[in-house]
């Protein structure tokens, strides 16, 4: 498996730290609004890759924090008079529900950076007393950026030119730097903001030592993979960088990924020119499925442009799947052939080279859009091939294949079908005859079936009763 390493500016064979095991960090959204859909590209891209290394066997520990204490969240908080924490624990509830609508897993670890602190206390403490960051008269901590060999190695800068090329790296209020390139670890509070105590001053920690306090503490000192959107490179996790690095004397991360930006109608987002939408603006007219798929139907490291016409085909092309897996799922319940017939053994064989280019796809830098189209001809392959007299192993066969490759992409393309109320009544009826004739295990069968289709069974003293989950 090769990945694209933004520290080298080339792919490279994907070496874990620890045989079968992954540690991922991808920096998570700052919860001051819904989500938008430039938001969305990482959380889908990275969760991909995360499937596709689990589908290959390996542990994931997958890591994403919260930043939930920042400007933008206090003056929210400010301008509707309550405390920062009700605005970020409001849009974290609300970044949680369109994931979930993504099908974007649940991380391993979800940490907020407020609930961080003491960590973050004590890396710049560590940072200090190796001379890499100092308290200026304010209390004000800065790292001292120069004292950092390898700063820049990520963004490919040199120092030289950032300083030249970037006066305004001295901005007001920073003017007890020593050096303009260097940038704030913990910074005074102002009045009516959040703060904590330290020995420097009353205060909040700067933007980029949340993530390698995080990833520190959930991860380890040295992890596989960090990630996040290509803004964040400079300063972001060049500074991450810097400070891991600083402080624990060990390399930090191996592969540094970077999702390129989402554009809409060729222009950049931009909320104050009315070209922007939140996650929730597209599920009004969209399947969020559909919007995953169109984020998988490009390269991660290529531009994306988001317009209706683009939707409407990714629209069409997740409808194909879902309706070729609807077919095959009319075919398996109605065919009376059971085993599988001497040709269609051999189609099945045939059909696994599918996985094999989807599989050459994904391991080529998570090349998504590659990898959907081994799944198109899966699915033609399948349109071709099954019919009424095919038997059910090979109906199954070709399903399973279409769900197996799509669940890897997050994708879910098997509508669940409504149960009838007089089957599942019926159902019902053959689980209570199971039951008094002992035959417990097809009683439990019958309990999972109907849960599977969402359906809850209670024992009451009245009888069974049922419900819709
Ligand atoms: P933020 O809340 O701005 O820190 O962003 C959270 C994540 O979304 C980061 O990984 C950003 O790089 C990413 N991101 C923000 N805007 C876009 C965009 N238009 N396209 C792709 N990724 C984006
Ligand atoms: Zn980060």
């Amino acid at each position: 498996m090769k990945i694209y390493n933004t520290l080298s500016k080339r792919k490279e064979e994907f070496i874990p730290l620890e045989e079968g095991k992954v540690k991922m960090y991808v920096c998570g959204p700052t919860v001051y609004n819904l989500i938008h859909i430039g938001n969305a590209r990482p959380m889908i891209v990275f969760d991909t890759v995360r499937r596709y290394m689990e589908h290959k066997g390996y542990e994931v520990n997958f890591v994403s924090n919260f930043t939930d204490v920042d400007d933008k969240i206090i003056k929210k908080a400010i301008e509707e008079g309550v405390e920062a924490s009700v605005v970020s624990e409001r849009y974290i509830a609300e970044c949680k529900k369109d994931m979930k609508a993504m099908n974007v897993k649940e991380a391993t670890t979800h940490p907020k950076a407020t609930e961080e602190i003491c960590g973050m206390l004590d890396m710049i403490g560590t940072l200090i007393e190796k001379g890499h960051a100092y308290a200026a008269e304010d209390g004000t901590v800065y790292f001292r950026t120069r004292s950092f060999q390898g700063y820049g190695k990520l963004s490919h800068k040199n120092l030289d030119d950032l300083q030249g090329g970037n006066r305004s790296l001295l901005v007001t209020g920073e003017d007890q730097k020593e050096d303009p390139l260097d940038f704030v670890l913990w910074k005074p509070k102002k009045e009516g903001e959040p703060y904590w105590e330290s020995s420097w001053c009353d205060g909040r920690p700067g933007w980029h030592i949340e993530c390698s306090v995080m990833s520190k503490k959930y991860l380890g000192e040295e992890i596989d993979i960090h990630a996040g959107g290509e803004d964040l490179i400079f300063p972001h996790h060049e500074n991450e960088i810097a400070q891991s690095e600083a402080a624990n004397g060990k390399p930090f991360a191996k592969y540094w990924m970077h999702n390129a930006f989402l554009n809409i109608d060729n222009r950049k987002m931009s909320k104050s020119e009315g070209n922007f939408f939140t996650v929730r603006d597209i599920s009004e007219k969209y399947d969020l499925q559909v919007l995953r798929f169109f984020m998988l139907s490009a390269h991660y490291r290529s531009p994306l442009n988001f317009s209706a016409e683009l939707m409407e085909a990714a629209q069409n092309g997740y409808e194909r799947i879902v309706t070729s897996v609807g077919n095959l799922g009319y075919l398996l319940e109605n065919t009376a052939t059971v085993t599988l017939k001497e040709e269609e053994s051999g189609l099945l064989e045939q059909a696994k080279g599918f996985i094999t280019s989807f599989e050459e796809a994904m391991d080529d830098d998570f090349n998504s859009a590659d990898a959907i189209a081994a799944i198109f001809d899966l699915v033609k392959f399948a349109n071709v091939h099954a019919n009424a007299g095919s038997s059910k192993e090979f109906l199954k066969g070709l399903k399973d294949e279409i769900l197996l490759l799509s669940d890897i992409c997050g994708l879910i393309v098997e509508r669940k079908q409504e149960m009838l109320d007089r089957d599942i009544e019926a159902l019902i009826g053959e689980r209570q005859a199971a039951r008094k004739a002992k035959d417990f295990k097809r009683a439990d069968e019958i309990r999972n079936e109907l849960l599977e289709k969402g359906i809850i069974l209670e024992d009451t003293r009245e009888g069974v009763k049922w419900k819709r989950a």
